[in-house]
């Protein structure tokens, strides 16, 4: 390779020529942002590394599975371990058993877990076995909510679409679009306003845990066993969507802080990222007689010849294994330290913000008090984050190239990693003020 060729800005130019816009998932474009995506050579720890060798601590941790920080030696080891042994089998092992039965040690109303590779996975077979467990075809999301890329979950979506301020996906069929009935998030009376309407035609209401896909908003408490008690009442299902905050937020989740049990837990639970420790790998689980619908035993079909890859498995069980309480401890100060640096930071040039967080889980919003709803983190001041983000990408940060996406810290960030970060906050509060 060339000096020329070994560029960020080269490397881009070639990516676009090769694959859409030059990246695999539109979260990584700067689509809101502006520029160049950094093209990433390694990570280690907290710290994540360009093509052109300049160092940036990392607040997106591959958005959310690096728990543990990246290339976590146990883990790397572990995946090396797996691979020796062969990559791929088809066929059962006992790290698909021991990785359930962990899954449901942590979220005990799991009671059956199927693994799958992908969090869009989880929740597209979540909602098709919530229809072959009621007979019946439409759902409810909220506006805003993002479940993956499934047809009938890309409906009034977050994450990418929320940044780059699209509708819907073209693509999707009318009369799948028109299964899913979207609510405002939070709004007691939307929800039985539906099922007055609907009731008897509606498989399941499925929710984001903690809604993080448009900044993130911390459930109002009550809000989601409002929401189980509601769709049993109608014979309908609740699918908690936890690929986000499983086994981040508590070592139990969502589920974790919110300790919900019969008439108002979830009955199918999703998760993703933290689950995989960085490989692809994502898991639903939920009550056993619904679980027991999924093929073989039932007949709900879902299958994947990659699902439960053995290296995938070797990384997720080694991450939670080590995810102690000592882990979720430093999650929470490492957290502390940002939230209260970056408000200072901001509050000393005068710019007005908030910062909701639930657990080490927090997002930045430009307004007066923290967004409830997508039309609210839609109003804020969204223009100052362009500048705010490549000031601290400029100062040694990489955050989430979008105000609509959450931060995520890792226990590797050290007190080294944090003074960066602290360091680099006073100059993107300023750009952020002058915006
Ligand atoms: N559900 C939630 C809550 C998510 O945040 C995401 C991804 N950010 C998904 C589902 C989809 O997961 P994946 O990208 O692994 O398909």
């Amino acid at each position: 390779m060339t000096e020329q060729q070994t560029t960020n800005d080269a490397l881009f130019d070639r990516a676009k020529g090769a694959i859409p816009g030059g990246v695999n998932s539109p979260v990584r474009a700067f689509g809101s942002v502006g520029g160049t995506p950094r093209f990433i050579r390694s990570a280690s720890g907290p710290y994540i590394t360009d093509v052109e060798g300049v160092e940036r601590v990392d607040l997106v941790a591959s958005w959310g599975p690096a728990l543990l920080g990246h290339a976590h030696p146990a883990i790397v080891q572990a995946v090396q371990e797996a691979a020796s042994r062969g990559l791929s089998f088809g066929a059962p092992t006992g790290g698909e058993v021991d990785l359930a039965e962990e899954i449901t040690r942590r979220v005990p109303i799991a009671e059956r877990v199927r693994l799958v590779s992908t969090g869009t996975e989880a929740t597209m077979t979540a909602i098709r076995l919530a229809r072959g467990a009621t007979g019946r075809d439409l759902l409810i999301k909220f506006d805003g909510h993002y479940h993956g890329h499934s047809d009938a979950l890309l409906v009034a979506a977050g994450s990418g679409l929320a940044t780059l301020a699209m509708p819907g996906s073209s693509g999707i069929p009318d009369a799948i679009a028109h299964t899913t009935i979207v609510l405002p998030y939070d709004d007691e009376h939307a929800v039985e306003a539906a099922f007055a309407e609907h009731g008897d035609r509606i498989a399941a209401i499925i929710v984001e845990a903690a809604p993080a896909n448009i900044g993130l908003i911390a459930p109002r408490p009550g809000f989601h066993a409002f929401l189980a008690r509601t769709a049993h009442a109608h014979g309908a299902l609740l699918i908690s969507d936890e690929v986000l905050t499983g086994f981040r937020v508590h070592p139990s989740g969502m589920w974790g802080i919110e300790g919900t049990t019969g008439d108002d837990a979830p009955d199918i639970l999703t998760f993703g990222k933290v689950v995989g420790g960085g490989m692809p790998l994502a898991a639903l689980g939920g009550r056993r007689d619904v679980m027991d619908l999924l093929a073989p035993l039932g007949p709900v079909y879902q299958a994947g010849t990659l699902s439960g890859n053995p290296l995938a498995v070797a990384a997720g069980l080694t991450q939670l294994r080590l995810a102690d309480d000592a882990v979720y401890a430093r999650l929470d100060e490492v957290a502390d330290a940002i939230t209260a640096g970056l408000s200072d930071a901001l509050t000393a040039e005068g710019v007005e913000h908030a910062i909701p967080r639930v657990g080490s889980l927090f997002s930045l919003a430009f307004a007066a008090s923290a967004p409830r709803t997508y039309d609210d983190a839609k109003a804020q001041a969204i223009f100052r984050h362009a500048p705010f983000f490549h000031a601290m990408l400029d100062g040694g940060v990489a955050l989430p190239p979008s105000l609509f996406e959450s931060w995520f810290v890792t226990a590797s960030h050290d007190d080294a990693a944090i003074e960066r970060v602290l360091a680099a906050l006073p100059a993107a509060a300023r750009a952020a003020a002058a915006a």
